[in-house]
């Protein structure tokens, strides 16, 4: 691992800027090569992660797995990590205040690791990364870029794993993310831009 990204990785093992450090057994950096092409972003540690200090290791993990090795790609191929480091209690959704505490370690994650695709997996991925404005629900499967990463928004699987159409979605939505992977750039030059709310309406039309 680069230094620099162990350096962050050992300020969010022993951090305390929000309160989710109270209940944590272990804070969950995120795993994967430090030079990774391609990043997934979920939303928080469960129980399992929170136990072992590893992202996406219980059922939803399992599953992410498998939707990863339904495109050629193995775990140790992709970098993994969620919007807070640190379990919210009985697996609430995190609160806006923990999520901006924790942004600062995932926007350097992001610079270090310098990924050419990241997928934002479940709306509070999505709206994190991308703007409040963005939803699983209208945006999965619609790449979008951001200076020289592409932005790729997902269901998250755990509400994929139980959901018949769900996961047919999310499957579909990873040959959508292999496709992209196959491209050198990434991007397909006609996906739109993360662009400013007032501007944001008209440019995302043709996709949605
Ligand atoms: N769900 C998430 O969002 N992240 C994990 O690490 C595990 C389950
Ligand atoms: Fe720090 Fe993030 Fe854990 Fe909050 S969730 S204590 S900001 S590492």
């Amino acid at each position: 691992m680069s230094s620099e990204l162990q350096v962050v990785h050992s300020e969010i093992l022993e951090c305390m800027k929000c309160d989710l450090h109270k209940n944590r057994t272990n804070a969950v950096p995120g795993e994967g090569p430090p030079d990774a092409r391609i990043m997934f972003v979920g939303e928080g540690p469960g129980q399992n992660e929170d136990e072992q200090g590893r992202p996406f290791v219980g059922a939803a993990g399992k599953f992410l797995t498998e939707l990863l090795e339904s495109i050629g790609l193995k775990r140790c191929d992709v970098f993994i990590t969620n919007i807070v480091k640190c379990r919210p209690p009985n697996n609430r959704a995190p609160r806006k205040s923990e999520i901006e505490a924790c942004n600062p370690y995932l926007q350097s994650q992001i610079r270090l690791i310098n990924p050419r695709i990241v997928c934002a997996l479940g709306t509070p991925a999505i709206t994190t990364l991308m703007g409040d404005e963005y939803s699983a629900s209208r945006f999965h499967g619609k790449p979008f870029a951001k200076g020289k990463v592409t932005f790729l928004p997902m269901y998250h699987p755990a509400a994929a794993l139980y959901d018949a159409s769900l996961k047919e979605t999310i499957f579909h939505d990873f040959q959508i993310l292999k496709k992209l992977s196959e491209n050198e750039k990434a991007l397909h030059p006609d996906a739109p831009k993360v662009v400013e709310s007032n501007e944001k309406k008209q440019t995302l039309e043709k996709w949605v």
